[in-house]
């Protein structure tokens, strides 16, 4: 199987990536590719550790002439996501992946390929394998579980890497370089309400808003999209005393890491109040269109006639509930100070759900500073607090600040320029990435993140562009020759 990858280059790292097709590895179960890795460490007469959670290094002494240079770690993850077409009969934790060949790109058929992060494997193992190839004393970490939990990171611990530099392979677009990354907390608020009976001589409206893109709350947040829940909250603030508005439900957004799609509200009004109803929706309607005109252009804002609902929530909660989202931040908090058009701190309002009788309002923040991270959880916490709620963060994940001044970033840049002859973008990203985890338990760890190019990672149309894998390659031998004396 996977034949055609051998005549591949370079051919030592499509070798590795080949035979590790065969070796099944989704996330939490990583057994196999570890057994794998202790093997390779062994046959090779490589030092090869494993920690309790499970994570595997493999260190290599320095080359012939290369013994004064300082340590460098090489790191990626064992795991992959395992996503398959519906149609497609494969069971990944037995089954090897079956790729194909089109236009310049590796395919796998029907299922994930698994190149993030098996690519970043196949050349760790091909450089802890060679013998032509001149570096400094090398670590080799493999990560278990970055995929469902960032596991390894989470849990290797500040004694078992001895380098002060770190190469992650684990980025997706060749010509790009990776410095900073963001740390994420969330903040949940619990409001408790009444229920009350509803009122006689009253009708019930299902107000929703949809058709709005939603969007990851880390990559797109600078995107000037709408929020479901702000808006249909704006809505119910502004209109509520005018029409006499009883709240029965409101429900808005899902996952935590969304900005919210849609979102509605049960309401009850009098008879006489319905022709003011529908003129003030319309209104909102065209309120909302005017201003979001340019990113939401599907944006739809109604009302429609409902059943009579149980219960309406208490006046006092109602105020409370509207007055804390309406003050509650959103968005872009701070753009960093370093990096061009690079979010460092922001706030997502993700959902708003009716949970017996507490109001449930999630919210989640990230920030690539992690006092302005803290930061930003207290001033969203706060908000809830005034209006009574009951508050819990969630652990969180610490950020990768970019170094303005990193040794191996300037190496890795010059690199490039060498090699290609052209400029890698420098860049950060606004989510999460292993990278921040490791720096928090290795204080001044100099970290870059590189990788060749991967198209449709986590779907069954990942892919991986065959000339970048060249190229990561190239460039991380480059880097190693390249690794400064230790002082
Ligand atoms: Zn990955």
């Amino acid at each position: 199987m996977n034949e055609h990858l051998s005549a591949l280059e370079p051919a030592s790292v499509w070798a590795y990536f080949k035979e590790i097709l065969d070796i099944p590895r989704p996330s939490k179960k990583e057994e196999k590719i570890i057994t794998y890795l202790k093997e390779f460490g062994k046959n090779h007469e490589l030092e090869t550790l494993q920690d309790e959670v499970g994570n595997i290094l493999i260190r290599k002494p320095a080359t012939s002439g290369m013994e004064n240079r300082k340590s460098v770690v090489l790191q990626s993850h064992v795991d992959m996501v395992c996503e398959k077409n519906s149609d497609k009969v494969h069971d990944f934790e037995k089954d090897p992946i079956d790729t194909f060949i089109k236009d310049g790109w590796v395919y796998a058929k029907g299922t994930t390929l698994g190149a993030d992060d098996g690519i970043g494997i196949a050349a760790q193992l091909a450089i802890l394998s060679a013998d032509n190839i001149a570096h400094g004393p090398i670590e080799c970490l493999f990560t278990i579980d970055e995929e469902t939990g960032l596991t390894g990171a989470f849990g290797l611990k500040p004694n078992f890497l001895q380098s002060e530099i770190l190469l992650n392979l684990d980025s997706e677009d060749e010509g790009q370089l990776f410095i900073g990354c963001a740390g994420g907390q969330d903040t949940l608020a619990w409001l408790p309400f009444d229920k009350k009976e509803v009122p006689k001589g009253y009708m019930a409206f299902k107000i929703m808003i949809s058709g709005l893109k939603g969007g990851h709350s880390g990559d797109e947040i600078n995107k000037g999209l709408g929020n479901a829940n702000k808006m249909l909250n704006r809505f119910l603030w502004e209109s509520r005393e005018e029409l006499g508005l009883k709240l029965s439900s409101f429900d808005g957004g899902n996952l935590r890491n969304a900005i919210a799609r849609e979102a509605f509200a049960i309401v009850m009004i009098s008879e006489e109040n319905e022709a003011d109803l529908n003129e003030f929706v319309q209104n909102y309607q065209e309120i909302f269109r005017a201003e979001y005109h340019t990113t939401e252009p599907d944006l739809s804002f109604d009302l429609s006639k409902t059943e009579i609902p149980d219960f309406i929530i208490d006046n006092d909660s109602v105020d409370e509930l509207l007055n804390a989202i309406y003050a509650c931040p959103h968005g872009v908090i701070a753009m960093s100070q370093d990096i061009e058009d690079f979010v460092e701190t922001s706030t997502n309002l993700a959902s708003v759900k009716i949970h017996e009788d507490e109001i449930l309002i999630t919210t989640s923040q990230r920030s690539s500073v992690e006092s302005a991270k803290i930061d930003i959880c207290n001033m969203v916490a706060s908000v809830f607090h005034l209006a009574g709620a009951r508050i819990k963060h969630s652990d969180g994940y610490p950020g990768w600040a970019p170094d303005p001044n990193s040794a191996i970033v300037d190496i890795t840049e010059a690199a490039y320029k060498r090699l290609f002859k052209t400029d890698p973008e420098v860049l950060a990203i606004h989510a999460g990435l292993e990278c921040g985890l490791i720096g928090d338990k290795y204080p001044g760890m100099d970290m870059v993140s590189y990788g060749p190019t991967i198209k449709g990672a986590h779907s069954p149309d990942e892919r991986i562009e065959i000339e970048t894998v060249g190229k990561f390659w190239d460039l991380t031998l480059d880097i190693l020759l390249n690794i400064p004396a230790k002082k």
